[in-house]
């Protein structure tokens, strides 16, 4: 409809890539055509060591750079952590925010998403804040109770349709080639979509993008992106190869 936002896909490079992942950056610019800007955002979050060195190569280019979590302060003695700042001043734009991985290894709960969701705000950034229901609950009938209450939670105050991006990634999913069908993200994407008129008001809730994230691959990414209130995808694996990241970004 017209009144879709424009769609985002994000890489999500987790704990991969070196100096010489650079390679695997030039040609997802190199492939991002004008033809492909017109119909979708590109942004790649690599591991915190490169961000830097990404955001000067895409300095021109487009793709968005983003990190993979921030701490909520600014600065102070947490030794190990990266502030939201810190990631803003090394170019990114975008924070993923409580993907499963960091409320599975660091028992991140949704308050402390909620944290760094704001600290992303207070830095500039957008919010890129992760939610989604593990293999236990889906079969026990609580996605739609366990995502409303994850997104209530991790959902700061002051968000709106450019500094918060919603990814819908369903825990069983991710690395594993399996997907939820289409009119099981339909259903969890038109929850979402219905929530956020109260976290961030109606009109705006229309605006804010509603990504998938679980195993998309070139394969499926067209029939997960037809679904409604899907504004996008967020990319583990298949982001580390430009050809198809790519051919993923072209499934709009
Ligand atoms: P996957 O990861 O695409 O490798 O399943 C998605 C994610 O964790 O963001």
């Amino acid at each position: 409809s017209v009144d879709r936002p424009r769609p985002l896909v994000a890489g999500n490079w987790k704990m991969n890539g070196l100096k010489s992942s650079a390679k695997v950056l030039s040609e997802i610019q190199a492939g991002y055509t004008p033809g492909l800007k017109a119909k979708v955002e590109l942004a790649v979050c690599p591991p915190a060591t490169l961000i830097g060195m990404f955001a000067m190569m895409a300095v021109g280019s487009r793709v968005a750079i983003g990190g993979q979590d921030c701490h909520p302060k600014e600065m102070g003695a947490f030794t190990g952590d990266l502030s939201a700042e810190m990631l803003a001043d090394a170019g990114a734009t975008y924070a993923i925010v409580g993907h499963s991985e960091r409320r599975q290894y660091h028992g991140e709960k949704d308050a402390d998403v909620c944290a760094k969701a704001l600290a992303a705000h207070r830095a500039g950034l957008t919010a890129i804040v992760c939610i989604g229901e593990t293999r236990q609950e889906r079969e026990a009938g609580r996605t739609l109770s366990v995502v409303k209450k994850q997104l209530r939670g991790s959902v700061p105050a002051d968000s709106n349709s450019h500094n918060l991006v919603i990814a819908y990634e369903p825990v069983w999913a991710i690395g594993t080639g399996l997907t939820p069908t289409p009119a099981d993200v339909a259903e969890v994407h038109a929850l979402i979509r219905d929530e956020l008129r109260r976290l961030v008001g109606k009109g705006e809730h229309a605006k804010v993008r509603i990504l998938y994230g679980g195993s998309v691959k070139p394969s499926n990414a067209a029939e997960l992106m037809a679904v409604a209130n899907v504004d996008g995808a967020l990319v583990g694996g298949a982001s580390l190869v430009a050809a198809d990241f790519l051919a993923i970004a072209g499934a709009y």
